[in-house]
């Protein structure tokens, strides 16, 4: 299978069983070596079922996985040039830093001089030099998280499977470590495949992004192609945060009988004189609520004739006052024609 060595990983109509469940249905997917592509998907959809199988912890039901061209379906994980870091980091407790991220090295017999340099060079890498001598219950959550990922380089394998790794860290410190996590994926350029449920997090990290939903994959993208071009109707609702209109509140709107998303930021929120131009959407309603969030105010506005919309505004000049004032006004809505995207059923 030489013609398949551009690729780091390939599925070829991969399909995983559990009895009854489908976990996996006939996934096809193709991901660039060097690439930090991520799965993205609601719990229960697939995602780690596909990591477990490129990591050979599962073997598919149907179909191959290729790994820089080798058929790896069937090979038990020792016999692939891949690693994983888990979301519990997966530490042995009564062993120090150092130790912890040297493992690998000795299990394989290398010298103690050559391991002491590596780990040094990894410290270095994910900034805890100096560190090699604790224990892991002296560190803190995230810096337990960057040895756990030491560890897994320290071999250079060929792809690094992260599987929810920033799960358990609180908010800042998830979001610190995202930039941190892409710019080691950068410098190391090894291919990291990263499974989240979180979409944010997915938009943030990735050069692209496969969409899960009951086992299938619906979309694979960049962030920008899955955020402004979602191919369904499940991706543009769980990708960010968007209006799906069907029925006849879009045929009220556009005058044909379509299903589309429009996110919420690309509305702009008018009083009732507002010119609607050609080029433009528009539909009248009233502010039924408010939620002030400093950055931005969230409204919902219900529709003459039925029908709701959130529509999102920048607080550029605007007070918390300012927006309340709001609530209970008529507004005129109106967006691009070209901002709505007409998606499927699912
Ligand atoms: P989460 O984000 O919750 O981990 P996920 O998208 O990673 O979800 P999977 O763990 O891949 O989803 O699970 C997909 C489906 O397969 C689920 O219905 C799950 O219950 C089922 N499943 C996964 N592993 C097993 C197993 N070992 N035995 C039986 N069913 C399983």
């Amino acid at each position: 299978m030489t013609s398949q060595t551009q690729s780091a990983i390939r599925f070829d109509n991969v399909s995983k069983s559990f009895g009854n469940v489908k976990a996996v249905d006939q996934a096809n997917l193709e991901i660039r070596d060097g690439e930090f592509f991520s799965l993205l998907g609601p719990s229960g959809s697939g995602k780690t079922t596909c990591l477990r199988m490129i990591a050979g912890f599962e073997v598919p039901t149907s179909g191959h996985i290729y790994l820089y061209g080798q058929d790896v379906s069937n090979l038990p994980p020792y016999e692939r040039d891949v690693n994983t870091v888990f979301q519990d980091y997966a530490l042995f407790p009564h062993m120090s830093v150092g130790d912890n991220i040297a493992y690998g090295l000795m299990v394989k017999g290398v010298p103690k001089s050559e391991r002491t340099k590596r780990v040094d060079e990894m410290l270095e890498l994910v900034q805890l030099t100096g560190y090699a001598d604790r224990k892991p219950s002296q560190l803190s959550g995230g810096q337990r998280q960057r040895v756990a990922l030491a560890r897994a380089l320290i071999n250079h394998p060929k792809v690094l499977l992260l599987d929810e790794p920033l799960g358990a860290l609180d908010l800042k410190l998830r979001q610190q470590m995202q930039v941190e996590l892409k710019a080691i994926q950068k410098r190391v350029g090894i291919t990291f495949i990263f499974v989240t449920h979180d979409q944010e997090e997915a938009l943030t990290m990735s050069d692209r992004i496969a969409v899960f939903n009951e086992g299938k994959i619906v979309q694979v993208g960049t962030p920008a192609e899955i955020y402004e071009h979602p191919a369904t109707a499940f991706v543009a609702g769980f990708v960010g945060t968007s209006n799906l209109v069907s029925g006849e509140v879009a045929k009220r709107i556009t005058g044909r009988e379509i299903r589309f998303s429009i996110r919420p930021e690309k509305i702009h929120m008018g009083t009732m004189d507002t010119k609607i131009e050609a080029d433009s959407y528009s539909a009248d309603g009233v502010v039924r609520d408010v939620i002030y969030l400093g950055l931005y105010t969230r409204y919902l506005i219900e529709l003459n004739g039925g029908g709701d919309l959130v529509v999102v505004e920048q607080n550029l000049k605007t007070t918390s006052m300012d927006v309340l004032k709001v609530k209970g006004q008529p507004v005129r809505l109106h967006w691009k024609k070209e901002h709505i995207r007409e998606v499927g059923g699912s």
